[in-house]
């Protein structure tokens, strides 16, 4: 889990697995100071998951023939990815405290 690089208090994951490079920062609910997340690694993050994503859902019919609802099943399956890609993004994201 990431931490807070100023009061070092964990952050949850609803706030450091979600960034992207649109919205990058987010304010410690402990410390009130804004904290910002390391650009280039969301976009690789996002870029990663983004392109998984899109490639399960254009190719549901051929990856879930076998299910009785392949469009259904890309789509869990594809949520199930969203939330681990924002777990490892809580693990790997940088944080700096704003204006540092
Ligand atoms: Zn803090």
């Amino acid at each position: 889990m990431a931490k807070c690089p100023n009061c070092k208090i964990n952050l949850p994951l609803l706030k450091t697995g979600f960034l992207s490079r649109r919205k990058n920062s987010f304010k410690c609910d402990n410390c009130q100071k804004i904290l910002e997340a390391d650009k280039f690694l969301l976009g690789v993050l996002g870029a990663t998951g983004g392109g998984i994503g899109a490639g399960l859902i254009i190719w549901h019919k051929t990856i879930f023939q076998n299910f009785s609802s392949p469009l259904i099943a890309s789509i869990v399956l594809a949520i199930v990815l969203i939330l681990v890609a924002a777990y490892i993004q809580s693990k790997l994201v940088k944080l700096k405290v704003a204006g540092d």
